[in-house]
């Protein structure tokens, strides 16, 4: 397939949270987990947008907070 914003052709892609575009490893600036099953991911594009970096970096606290929150396994 072929990436949305520089026209490569790649095999695996990640897409923007932010524009929804499917983008190569190259095109994306950051990602971050969430939580255990949530990622988010952002383009160099949004990343360039002040509104959205800002949103990404607030969305990149709650994966902080949760980390700190995450309880210990138990042993068995
Ligand atoms: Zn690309
Ligand atoms: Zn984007």
């Amino acid at each position: 397939m072929i990436c949305e914003r520089c026209g490569n052709e790649i095999f695996k892609y990640e897409q923007c949270n932010y524009c929804k575009r499917k983008i190569c490893v190259n095109c994306m600036k950051s990602s971050r987990r969430v939580s255990k099953i949530n990622r988010i991911v952002i383009c160099k594009d949004c990343w360039g947008k002040m509104s959205r970096r800002k949103q990404f970096k607030s969305e990149s606290k709650v994966e902080k907070s949760e980390i700190k929150y995450e309880p210990y396994p138990y042993q068995r």
